[in-house]
């Protein structure tokens, strides 16, 4: 049992007459609450604060934080989520003063670093996907999907075309679809070959001069790397459309291969995953998009450019594309994470980011070997930097599902993978252990499953056994009708 202390409410431990603070004697005459606020009497009454000391209120909520698991507390290998270690050497960069205090009303000239900073990671995420054109706007990998989807619209309403439909795979991310809908295209799914790649003849069925984009994930979303990419992308290119790269998974291919190199026209990344933001539970995002030369004129503005000035300096400036979009946020994004984020690409340099996706493809093959007798991948022997295991030998033989795993592991003190994703594999468990884990994590790790996958499976069905918060009955909920909740009604 861990933090009991955090189990129970502020309001539980209160005690008369305690408190952090004390106020001097007023110096001037009491009012009652309704004569300041004669009009709205939304105040009518004291609220039964509870009394505290302060030591109790910073135990209350350091004990409550630490009932969350975290990259810094345990490891999480949660697929397509690139939950890596996040460098404490960035929170310090970050935090600096010339960067924290920076206002972003200061003027161009008064914020030359921060351009500098800003247009330094627009050439370097440009070279990294192949894809020179970028916009830092986009606060997460999501926006960075819609905000391309507009970018191609734009495009194609320039040049007189009516395009109306974007087709994925049946692997893709959820977002891939929202995005394309709530940018107002028809979405288009395709079934998948049996070993998880798109099928080209399914494809080719689908694609006419209505097709506006063919969203892919490469490496997708089962850690398979798209081999035909670049037919598929030629076949797009072949009616006159354009290829969107989802970039959650660059962490696969860094310094290898390029998106721009295999056919796509755009791209977001997600800094968060790939370059090391600290993310999860809704943290911030920053989701830049690359595009081609083509599309550059249509981004998002302001982007960051570089002048060559007469006396032979240089000059940082804010310039909108000349037939942008619009701005998609304000000011030049999530600024925080492109810091991080560019520190992190600085440090490794071109030769460490090769190294970081292949390290994370070993680390994710070398997992997978070590797993596949217990819960074996549907699609083959090989991944890239995370694979998609299933569940459903054991679920047959000893009645142990993934939601079991993954409840399980919190026991034995590691967040669950990411479960039942994607859709197209049953009592799936997507697995990313990352280049920043050590051999004997992922040794320990894999012990844990195999020993849920001997133990007592009532054991298993009942857990966790311990977190203050015990397993709902998620069969029992579903069962009950909503209305019937609530008996007044
Ligand atoms: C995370 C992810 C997204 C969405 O990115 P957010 O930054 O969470 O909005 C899109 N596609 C894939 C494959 C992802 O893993």
């Amino acid at each position: 049992m861990r933090n009991t202390h955090a189990t129970k409410l502020l309001f539980e431990l209160s005690e008369t007459g305690r408190r952090g603070a004390r106020f001097p004697v007023s110096d001037v005459p009491e009012k009652p609450l309704s004569e300041l606020l004669p009009t709205i009497s939304l105040a009518t009454e004291t609220l039964p604060l509870p009394e505290v000391t302060e030591p109790t209120v910073i135990r209350h909520y350091t004990n409550l934080s630490t009932l969350n698991m975290s990259v810094d507390t345990h490891y999480y290998p949660l697929g397509s989520c690139t939950m890596k270690y996040n460098p404490k050497r960035h929170e310090r960069l970050a935090g600096l003063s010339g960067i924290v205090d920076l206002h972003p009303y200061q003027t161009e000239a008064l914020s030359q670093g921060m351009l500098q900073l800003l247009f330094e990671t627009q050439e370097m995420l440009g070279e990294i996907s192949g894809l020179p054109a970028v916009s830092l706007q986009p606060a997460a990998g999501a926006q960075g999907e819609l905000t391309a989807l507009l970018v191609a619209a734009a495009y194609f309403r320039d040049k007189g075309q009516k395009r109306t439909k974007v087709i994925f795979p049946s692997s893709a991310h959820g977002t891939n679809p929202a995005s394309a809908a709530m940018a107002g295209f028809e979405c288009v799914q395709l079934p998948g070959t049996p070993d998880g790649k798109v099928d080209l003849n399914e494809l080719k069925k689908h694609i006419d001069e209505q097709t506006a984009v063919f969203m892919i994930t490469n490496p997708n979303t089962l850690g398979v790397f798209e081999s035909d990419i670049k037919a598929a992308t030629q076949m797009l290119h072949d009616v006159g459309g354009l290829v969107y790269i989802d970039g959650a998974n660059m962490n696969a291919i860094l310094g290898i291969t390029r998106p721009g190199d295999f056919g796509g026209d755009m791209m977001h990344y997600n800094v968060h995953k790939t370059f090391t933001g600290p993310h999860g539970a809704g943290g911030p995002g920053s989701g830049p998009i690359a595009v081609s030369p083509l599309l550059a004129d249509y981004l998002p503005g302001p982007v960051i450019t570089r002048a060559h000035d007469a006396d032979g300096s240089t000059s940082y400036k804010l310039e909108t594309p000349a037939k942008s979009i619009g701005r998609v946020r304000t000011f030049n994004g999530n600024i925080g994470i492109l810091v991080r984020g560019y520190c992190y690409l600085r440090t490794l340099g071109p030769n460490g980011l090769k190294a970081v996706s292949e390290n994370a493809v070993l680390n994710a093959n070398y997992l997978l070997a070590k797993v596949k007798d217990i819960l074996p991948v549907p699609q083959g022997d090989r991944c890239m930097h995370e694979f998609v295991a299933t569940a459903s030998p054991l679920l047959k033989s000893r009645g142990i599902s993934a939601l079991d795993f993954a409840k399980r592991l919190l026991d034995y003190g590691y967040h669950a993978p990411t479960v039942y994703f994607p859709l197209v594999v049953p009592e799936a468990m997507m697995i990313e252990p990352t280049e920043t884990e050590s051999k004997q994590t992922l040794d320990n790790f894999a012990d844990a499953l195999h020993k849920i996958a001997t133990e007592d499976p009532e054991v298993v069905h009942s857990a966790p056994h311990t977190t203050p918060v015990r397993r709902p009955d998620e069969v029992q909920a579903a069962r009950v009708p909503i209305l019937k909740c609530c008996p007044s009604s």
